[in-house]
């Protein structure tokens, strides 16, 4: 396969062993904890499932490396293993890294709950006011950490100044581009040094497993491969199995979502029973041509306010039959949550408030089904 190929084509081919590993066309599951030692003189070089390096791992590697035009790549047990490891990875006792404020809520409880064990220090900066960013740096500052869309509220920081930002201050960029995946943005080719994401969502696609993975320059792929082995966030590899194969589909599912999260964000912005969505793919939103510029699509996130807050809101999710409700996202089954019940539960409602993530603040995730159907249903579910 060439350099040149289509994203498309590297979601099929890439990475895939050549020549065919016993002439199987898809990587068969090497469910092998170790195998034969053949003379390796690097411990990080051992053939042991938790070292990352079956055949399962490497056609991985390869491929999300090749997706994201990136030097490298490292699945992970879970998208917080790859986030907590590549923290631990650029950051050490004594050093401090500055958070946009609006992350997902496990990354959040990570940096504000377990950091000062560690000796860590943090700052949270607003993503979109490069402007205020200087006054937090310090001199043991070591990387500086977005999100690709803000979760819940779907906001896009201003992300080609973050990573002038960190190269003007000696700074790790680094990026979750889990609500994007690789189809609607590439951070390597914006200058991001690490891109991180929970596999578990878009890239799986398919709400069967959970699994991570950390993309970027080779340099710190390296210090993080050998970080992870020691902390043991390994992927197993029946989930990379699963993975490869979920991820092949990759194109074609965001595609889907793209076009029906757009036709719902559309549907919601007329519905009187609405008054705010919060979708980049619409014109009115705040960010929308910065989105739009540098992204390739908007995905199938959203989320918006019911005039009748709460309640709506609670009524709403007892009545949709499609949207099924629960936290997560990125698979083929359109979900729907309230973030303030669920994926920002450990938020304290003082920081929730300050985010605008309301009690009656409803998240999608919408799937691959048909669009008038789902339009269909959150109409029936909103009436009366
Ligand atoms: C789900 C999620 C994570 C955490 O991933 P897990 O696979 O659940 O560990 C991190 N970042 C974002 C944006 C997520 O949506």
């Amino acid at each position: 396969m060439r350099d040149s190929a289509s994203i498309e084509t590297k979601l099929v081919h890439a990475g895939a062993p050549s020549p065919r590993i016993g002439g199987a066309i898809v990587t068969p599951v090497f469910q092998s904890a170790m195998f034969l030692y053949e003379g390796e003189d690097d411990y990080h070089d051992l053939k042991y499932i938790r070292l990352n390096n079956t055949p399962n791992h490497a056609v991985l590697h390869a491929k999300l490396a090749a997706l994201e035009g990136a030097e490298d790549a490292l699945v992970t047990a879970s998208g917080m293993a790859a986030i907590s490891t590549a923290l631990f990875t650029v950051a050490s006792a004594g050093d401090h890294v500055l958070f946009q404020d609006t992350l997902y809520g496990g990354t959040h409880d990570l940096v504000t709950k377990d950091f000062a064990q560690f000796g860590l220090e943090y700052d949270f900066v607003d993503g979109d006011d490069p402007s205020t960013w200087e006054s937090k740096l310090r001199p043991n500052t070591r990387a500086i950490y977005f999100e690709t869309m803000s979760n819940p509220m779907l906001g896009v920081a201003d992300l080609e100044a973050g990573v002038d930002f960190a190269r003007a201050h000696g700074l790790v960029s680094m990026i979750d581009n889990t609500f994007a995946s690789p189809i609607n943005f590439r951070p390597a080719e914006f200058g991001f040094d690490l891109s991180l994401h929970s596999c578990t969502k878009y890239l799986n696609g398919h709400a069967d497993i959970v699994g991570g993975a950390v993309i970027g320059r080779a340099e710190l792929v390296d210090r993080f491969r050998r970080k992870l082995n020691h902390l043991g966030g390994s992927m197993d590899p029946h989930a990379c199995f699963l993975l490869e194969r979920g991820v092949k589909t990759l194109a074609l599912r965001m595609a889907k979502q793209g076009e029906n999260g757009l036709r719902i964000a559309r549907f919601l912005e007329e519905h009187p029973a609405v008054h705010t969505v919060n979708y980049p793919g619409l014109e009115r939103h705040p960010r929308h041509e910065r989105a739009a510029r540098l992204f390739d699509g908007f995905s199938g996130m959203l989320s918006f306010e019911l005039t009748g807050e709460a309640e709506a809101a609670n009524r709403l999710l007892a009545r949709t039959e499609l949207f099924l409700s629960a936290p997560s996202l990125g698979g083929v089954e359109s979900l729907i949550t309230i973030p303030a019940l669920t994926s920002h539960l450990g938020m304290s409602a003082a920081d929730r408030e300050r985010l605008g993530i309301t009690d009656g603040l409803v998240r999608l995730s919408v799937g691959i089904e048909g669009a008038d159907d789902l339009v269909g249903d959150l109409e029936q579910a909103l009436a009366g």
